[in-house]
């Protein structure tokens, strides 16, 4: 049986600000199924002691470690994923760790400025819990790390001859935790590494790089991705490092909760559907109508964005298009919190546009899931998109996806198909795109047609886990990675 630790700086439902966390809570369980021996292991935030104790979970007390970094007391913690079961270590060190917000941040949305520390001490215990057998008799054959917190961790193990070996995955290259030089000393990293072929990073240390280099094996979340990352803009000043990975970096998309996001079942909908009767679908777009004190207008669709209010979102090109594409009488509904000057531009939207645009700031999973099911179109104008999980939400609901043909999107929306893409990312190849979606939507037979195409089609975490347990073959038995191949063909299969 492969052994994994999956070491995260979020997982759903203890700890998520994105993505990731949806992957981390998912993954792990989706290998379990396969056979895996998974285990998580996260920061114990103060939020996720609380809602383990609140899920009723059992938090025991494992080992404890002196001096970790040189200087921090921490004691593990033993529990299982609520809903899942997956086993859980937690990394309690009150002094980094017990601050009641944000993974990443204060409550001035600055990040903490202890970061550094704070996620190599993660990484840190992560690379003991899987090499010192007086801590913890079980020893994983694969550490998957993920995103740049965990950048250090296949370091790490490299520095103390682990035997396991290491898969590191990244979410997104934009954010790679650059420090200056001192910090080697402080998260003890060996001076020598500062070279061009090792952490340094434009006068820096990246941990992110330190996770390409030193991985036995990195991986990204779709194929499309991890072929735009090998080179210049998406591969944010590392495509050649990725470049030299060679047949070590492999794209496999992620998947989503088929039982979270499940149209039938879903107990935030004032109304259950599926494909054979998408006809009830109108109830939630009512719903969704009544709650944002929006008129019904029957013969436009409402397009809606579930998104982080940031500038990797398109957010701007949202705004950009609003004169043009309000004129189509349609109705625009946004979900979503970030940047202060995006939030505020569109609620100056909506006050100038009452009755097409409503706005509602901040992160609400339960109206996540009325939008999606509420709405008739998903526009989802990413400037890149590792793999984005809302244009396949949208799919399972009958929700059509208009998307710029990048990353993962591009791998999981076909034209004309089960949604609508577009190359450009100006406001007028975007309008352009919604207003084919739109002439679609006025023809009621194609239309439910291509609902019925996108409710079909599957992308459960089995599929992935499938893959990621493929990888893990043959990051042990030595094989080089099939990026175009196994793992990269895209994920068309219908059920
Ligand atoms: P990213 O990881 O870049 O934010 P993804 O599309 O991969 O983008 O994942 C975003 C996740 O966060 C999805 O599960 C989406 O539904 C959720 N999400 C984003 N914004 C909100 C919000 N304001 N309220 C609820 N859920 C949100």
């Amino acid at each position: 049986m492969t052994s994994v630790l999956y070491v995260a700086s979020e997982a759903f439902p203890l700890a998520k600000t994105g993505g990731l966390g949806d992957v981390a809570g998912a993954l792990p369980a989706a290998l379990t199924k396969l056979g895996v021996d998974a285990r998580i292991m996260l920061p114990a935030y103060d939020g996720v002691v609380r809602r383990l104790a609140n899920a009723g979970a059992d938090i025991k007390p494992g080992p404890a470690l002196q001096n970790v970094l040189g200087r921090f007391p921490v004691q593990l913690l033993r529990s299982e994923m609520p809903g899942t079961g997956v086993p859980l270590w937690l990394v309690d060190c009150p002094p980094l760790y017990a601050r009641d917000a944000h993974p990443y941040a204060g409550p001035d949305g600055k990040e903490w400025n202890d970061n550094d520390v704070r996620f190599a001490l993660l990484a840190r215990v992560a690379s003991i819990v899987s090499t010192h057998r007086d801590v913890n008799d079980w020893r994983p054959d694969i550490v998957h790390a993920n995103d740049w917190h965990t950048g250090l961790l296949p370091y790490y193990l490299k520095q103390a001859g682990a035997s396991a070996r290491s898969v590191f995955t990244v979410h997104n290259m934009a954010y790679q935790g650059l420090y200056d030089p001192a910090v080697m000393d402080r998260v003890g990293i060996d001076p020598a590494e500062f070279t061009p072929q090792g952490v340094e990073f434009w006068g820096k240390v990246s941990f992110l790089k330190a996770g390409l280099i030193y991985a036995d094996r990195v991986s990204t979340v779709s194929p499309t991705y991890a072929q735009e990352i090998r080179e210049p803009g998406e591969g944010k000043g590392l495509e050649g490092v990725l470049r030299m990975r060679g047949k070590h970096l492999a794209g496999i998309l992620n998947g989503i909760d088929e039982s979270v996001w499940n149209p039938m079942t879903d107990p935030h909908l004032v109304q259950p559907y599926d494909p054979a009767n998408i006809a009830l679908k109108a109830d939630n777009k009512a719903a969704l109508r009544a709650s944002l004190d929006l008129p019904a207008v029957d013969t436009a669709p409402i397009v809606a964005i579930v998104s982080r209010l940031v500038e990797q979102k398109g957010i701007d090109i949202l705004l950009a298009l609003l004169p043009a594409y309000l004129n189509t009488g349609a109705q625009i509904v946004v979900l979503g919190s970030g940047d202060k000057h995006l939030e505020s531009r569109l609620i100056a939207a909506a006050a100038a546009h009452p009755d097409q645009v409503a706005v509602r700031l901040g992160y609400d999973e339960t109206f996540a899931h009325r939008v999606i099911a509420g709405a008739d179109i998903l526009f989802v104008p990413s400037r890149y998109e590792p793999c984005g999980l809302t244009q396949l939400y949208a799919q399972r609901y009958g929700t059509i996806p208009v998307v710029h043909r990048v990353g993962g999107l591009a791998d999981t929306v076909t034209d004309e198909d089960d949604g609508f893409t577009f190359d450009a990312l100006t406001p007028a190849a975007a309008v352009a795109a919604l207003v084919r979606a739109g002439a679609y939507y006025r023809k009621r037979p194609r239309w439910r047609a291509m609902q019925r195409r996108a409710m079909h089609k599957h992308f459960g975490w089995d599929i992935c886990a499938r893959r990621t347990l493929d990888l893990y073959h043959d990051v042990l038995n030595d094989r080089p990675t099939a990026t175009e191949g196994t793992y990269g063909t895209a994920l068309t299969a219908s059920r």
